[in-house]
């Protein structure tokens, strides 16, 4: 029997395709490139492959259909920005290597407008920006923080600190001090991105199998090219492109080069027009935090709020099963969370509709890697955390400069051949992750409570960063 994947998220479920997947991979196939994952990043790939060289065979295999993973359930945000700092990636690779990749995150950004534009894609795009909003004055030096450290890298003129005023002008959230505002953000309709890429990427003459797992892959040897393998047969091809992001973590090889970490969302019934004149929020900004503990808000054409946020326990041995992408208590968490932050959603009795979530790929230095061996004919890129939809598309682009033989100004970034080192084994992995995950928390509260910002100092912040 077929799945039902428009149960998966609210974007696959309203994208406006039948999802039927298409037809698996029958028995065994020789390609140029042959990619495992059709999420952004495999579907990027194949995309830029394409354009630079349309007589490329390239094979995509996607064990469910195209946007299953995390590009078809994400929070909407389309935001230059990085998991890893400005700061930390400086201290890593140099002041210029730090500032050239952040610049080209904010690329990214454009280009996938651009693409959307050019494909006819029709994505929901549209730049409200991004605002972090901090709630109460222990959270404003981070804002603060932050915007410095921008500025130093030449940033200062694309952000704006906003006073509790100014930010009450575009938002009414609860106990509110001030944001920091950039223009340069979109949401989009996650879903509509990743499957419209695939009817682009088929278009150009890539073949895309669904329904077809790869089991194994095998790097090049005296004897064979690189190889995909599935239970039904293999791809041979004279590269192979990982591309699962959490999932990568499923095959033997990679386990431990990054955990899966949930993140989950819920989303309300479209808002009554008094509660939206009561909230605001006319300009579609996106909306974070700078806790630790995470939350990522939107809002949809549709006129619903989504409210996001990490919470759901690392489980021992770093499994990924479907039913860890509804976990209740946390689920209970965000609606209490969005009632907090909008009293008018209680006022107004704003009904929650949907929820679900998905895991994110989270390396152990929360450095994302795009790499390419020529020798070994393995390419991957993954490790994006929360920021995988323009990193995606700078990581796709990239891996097909690099399988094309390009020197571009993205091929010499820090994320290019960067080294992750393995997650520990277990039980020291869950051991600290859950004890990461649980202080974060407490950090958060003792912040809150004490009205004092974290002060970067705890083992706890230390661990979370290292
Ligand atoms: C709930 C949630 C909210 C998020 N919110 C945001 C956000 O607002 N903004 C942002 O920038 N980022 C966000 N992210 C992260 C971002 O969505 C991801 O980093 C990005 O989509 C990763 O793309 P990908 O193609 O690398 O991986 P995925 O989209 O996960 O794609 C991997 C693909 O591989 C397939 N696959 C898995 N195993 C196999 C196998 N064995 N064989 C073949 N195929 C396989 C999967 O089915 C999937 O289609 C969020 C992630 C989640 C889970």
């Amino acid at each position: 029997m077929t799945r039902d994947y428009s149960q998966v998220s609210f974007w696959l479920e309203t994208c406006g395709d039948s999802l039927r997947p298409r037809p698996p991979l029958d028995g065994s196939a020789t390609a140029d490139v042959a990619i495992m994952g059709a999420g952004y990043t495999g579907l990027w790939t194949a995309y830029y492959l394409l354009l630079h060289d349309p007589s490329l065979r390239v094979v995509i295999l996607e064990r469910d259909i195209a946007g299953f993973g995390a590009s078809g359930r994400n929070g909407a945000w389309c935001a230059p920005g990085l998991n890893i700092t400005a700061g930390r990636l400086e201290k890593l690779h140099g002041h210029e290597a730090a500032r050239a990749t952040y610049e080209a995150v904010f690329e990214a950004v454009d280009e996938i407008h651009r693409v959307s534009i050019e494909h006819d894609l029709d994505i929901a795009w549209r730049r409200g920006g991004e605002l972090i909003v901090a709630r109460g004055p222990h959270e404003t030096p981070q804002l603060e923080d932050e915007y410095r450290e921008l500025e130093r890298f030449g940033f200062g003129d694309r952000y704006l600190l906003l006073d509790a005023s100014e930010l009450s002008a575009r938002i009414q959230v609860s106990r509110a001090t001030g944001a920091l505002f950039t223009p340069d953000a979109a949401s989009i309709q996650p879903a509509k991105l990743a499957r419209g890429l695939a009817r682009a990427v088929e278009g150009m003459g890539a073949n895309i199998h669904e329904g077809t797992e790869v089991t194994d892959y095998q790097p090049r040897s005296s004897t064979s090219r690189p190889i995909l393998r599935t239970p039904t047969g293999d791809v041979t091809a004279d590269v192979v492109v990982l591309a699962g992001e959490a999932y990568l973590t499923r095959l033997r090889r990679l386990h431990r080069s990054m955990i899966p970490v949930w993140s989950l969302i819920v989303l309300t019934e479209p808002l009554p027009d008094a509660a939206w004149e009561e909230i605001g929020w006319q300009g579609h900004e996106l909306i974070g935090s700078p806790r630790f503990t995470v939350v990522y808000l939107s809002r949809t054409s549709e006129r619903r709020l989504l409210f996001g946020g990490r919470g759901a326990p690392y489980r021992f041995g770093s499994p990924i099963r479907d039913e860890y992408d509804r976990h209740a208590p946390t689920h209970e968490m965000l609606r209490d969370l969005a009632r907090e932050w909008f009293p008018p959603l209680a006022r107004h009795d704003v009904k929650f509709t949907h929820a679900w979530g998905g895991p994110l790929g989270m390396p152990r230095d929360w450095h994302p890697t795009i790499s390419f061996d020529r020798v070994a004919g393995i390419a991957s890129a993954r490790g994006y955390i929360g920021h995988g939809v323009s990193t995606a598309n700078l990581a796709g682009r990239t891996l097909a400069e690099l399988i094309t033989g390009r020197r571009t100004s993205r091929t010499s970034l820090p994320l290019v051949g960067h080294r992750s080192r393995s997650w520990e084994p277990e039980p020291f992995r869950w051991l600290g992750v859950r004890f990461v995950q649980a202080a974060l928390g407490r950090v958060d509260r003792l912040a809150e409570e004490s009205g004092k910002p974290p002060r970067g100092r705890s083992l706890e912040e230390w661990l979370a960063r290292h």
